[in-house]
């Protein structure tokens, strides 16, 4: 993992976001649906969080974000959650994850880190090359100030 990406996921407002998402795609064995979204960077330097309209069970949109920015912000990231831990559903990224970051010509800007996948134990990083890593455990993470 790159320090860039591990500023991004470490700052403390990304935190409290990815929190509330996690927490507002209610986790459980069935009953969940997915969350998502941009994680930008204003032309100040500042991150600032913009969701993504709630998904289904195993799949969420992302809206459209020409050349990996929203208005005059960089994507420096994004991010979605995988709440379902039922048999039925994937933990990890699935293959669609995984290509969608890939071959999305759209999600290759020089600051673009990759898609954080939050899932009850694990949290995953895609990278733009669709390589995926794991790069926390969630109750660690959520956990830390
Ligand atoms: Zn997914």
């Amino acid at each position: 993992m790159s320090t860039k990406a591990t500023s991004i996921f470490s700052d403390p407002l990304v935190r409290a976001i990815l929190r509330q998402v996690w927490e507002d795609s209610e986790p459980g064995p069935a009953g969940g649906h997915e969350e998502g979204g941009f994680i930008l960077r204003d032309s100040g330097g500042n991150l600032r969080v913009e969701r993504w309209p709630r998904g289904q069970q195993d799949s969420i949109t992302v809206p459209a974000h020409r050349n990996c920015r929203i208005s005059d912000q960089d994507i420096v990231a994004t991010f979605h959650t995988h709440p379902n831990t039922g048999s039925d559903y994937l933990q990890e990224p699935s293959e669609t994850d995984k290509r969608a970051v890939r071959n999305d010509p759209h999600m290759k800007g020089a600051c673009y880190e990759g898609e954080f996948v939050i899932s009850a134990q694990t949290i995953y990083r895609i990278e733009p090359t669709g390589q995926v890593s794991e790069i926390a455990q969630t109750k660690d993470y959520f956990a830390e100030e």
